[in-house]
């Protein structure tokens, strides 16, 4: 792992290099601490309360992410302190970002949460509405937000196939988007995907950031 929270892939798996997201939820301060020694600077926590302690607590050099489902009423909160949130998933939620974000007078870095799994998932785009959010986007409707790229998360099976074909299939909708090359997608450059159980797949169908927790902390 280099210093800048890249690990090389390219000794397990493939060619690229992608960025680790340590998931560092349920985890306490000092394990945290062990990772961070070891170099690792990017951690991502799934509930804001947590996040917001936790960054008291810990360096400052270390940059946080939101990597669950982010409630309205939290959004206020965690702007000043969050580097990026991967799971923007609603329309009326970027409408907030935006509006807070304007408040705040900051630019919000956001990945678009796309539901990729076949089970009945709770967060996240449908194609349709991925593309509905994204038209407004562009039409400039969100100069507060900066759209950084998707994040999905594959279906819970064993069938390693399964898991494979979604994360191809994100894969393939970020890769159309770049090159549509749109308004506002200078900055379209992340897919995070892929978690202790299917990073491996994940990073052979592309990904460049993934957010492994269990694996690192044991
Ligand atoms: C918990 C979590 C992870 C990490 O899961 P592990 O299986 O522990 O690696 C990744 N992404 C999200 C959105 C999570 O909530």
């Amino acid at each position: 792992m280099s210093s800048d929270g890249y690990i090389k892939v390219s000794k397990f798996v493939s060619s690229h290099d992608a960025a680790l997201v340590a998931v560092s939820k349920t985890r306490t301060a000092g394990q945290i601490m062990e990772i961070y020694n070891l170099g690792q600077r990017i951690f991502g926590e799934n509930r804001v309360q947590e996040l917001l302690v936790k960054k008291l607590l810990l360096p400052a050099d270390i940059e946080w992410h939101l990597i669950g489902h982010l409630q309205k009423n939290k959004v206020k909160q965690l702007l000043p302190h969050v580097k990026l949130i991967h799971s923007a998933d609603s329309i009326e939620l970027l409408s907030l970002l935006n509006e807070e974000a304007e408040k705040q007078k900051l630019k919000v870095n956001v990945l678009l949460q796309v539901k990729i799994a076949q089970e009945e998932s709770k967060y996240g785009f449908s194609l349709a509405e991925l593309k509905i959010a994204l038209t407004i986007y562009q039409s400039g409707k969100y100069p507060h937000i900066v759209v950084r790229g998707l994040m999905g998360m594959a279906s819970l099976t064993p069938d390693r196939e399964v898991v494979r074909s979604e994360f191809a299939g994100l894969h393939k909708i970020y890769m159309d988007l770049i090159e549509s090359s749109g308004n506002g997608m200078e900055f379209f450059n992340i897919l995070s995907m892929g978690m202790s159980g299917d990073y491996d797949i994940a990073i052979e169908e592309g990904a460049n950031m993934v957010r492994i927790g269990s694996l690192l902390f044991q």
